[in-house]
């Protein structure tokens, strides 16, 4: 007798062992996922982005956005550069300067100016970047825009930055990816001359 209650303590005190365990072993887990979770880590310093997170869609506005970012002291400006009567429209890809209706050329949904469309088309072009960034992240490819016009103004090196759009499903937001377009010529030079900007 008292050996059968004996048994059955040590199989209780067992059982007893391994739900304490599991437990452990389950707040673990959920106290890894959430360190590991970036969203739960921001969710009170950056609420304001994360808002702002869904209105990011892809189009004009956004590049927009995304260059006035990259050079908060960029003037802007209205009126097409060959028609200073004339509102503009739009930016072209590669010198950003603005033109109306009748100087800007749409190929794509990409806009360039009438030189620069010849410029765009005349040239086989290589992608050297695909920067990712998200909502949380906005400025990891702000130097790209600073490295595009950098290159623009000291030597008049064409390029142009396209942004991939993709949908994170697990996260709820967009990431973007920049992409810096260079001349197929260019692209080994510009793709080292990058790095050491980025790296400065
Ligand atoms: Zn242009
Ligand atoms: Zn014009």
């Amino acid at each position: 007798m008292n050996n059968f209650l004996h048994e059955n303590l040590f199989a209780i005190i067992l059982f007893l062992l391994m739900i304490i365990l599991l437990l452990i072993g389950l707040i673990g887990v959920v106290i890894i996922k959430l360190l590991l979770n970036p969203k739960s880590q921001t969710n009170s310093s950056a609420p304001a982005v994360k808002e702002e997170a869904p209105l990011i869609i892809p189009t004009v506005e956004t590049a927009k956005k995304l260059r006035k970012l990259a050079d908060e002291t960029v003037v802007e400006k209205f009126f097409c550069e060959n028609h200073p009567d004339t509102p503009s429209v739009g930016a072209c890809l590669i010198c950003e300067d603005v033109f109306c209706e009748k100087c800007l050329i749409e190929h794509d949904s990409l806009y360039f100016c009438k030189e620069h469309f010849r410029v765009f088309a005349n040239n086989k072009w290589k992608q050297i970047t695909d920067v990712k960034t998200t909502p949380n992240t906005p400025d990891d490819g702000l130097f790209i825009y600073h490295f595009k016009r950098h290159i623009w103004r000291d030597n008049e090196t064409p390029s142009f930055v396209l942004t991939h759009y993709k949908i994170n499903i697990e996260e709820d937001f967009i990431e973007s990816f920049i992409q810096l377009n260079v001349i197929e010529k260019d692209a080994d030079r510009l793709s080292d001359e990058i790095e050491k900007y980025k790296a400065r």
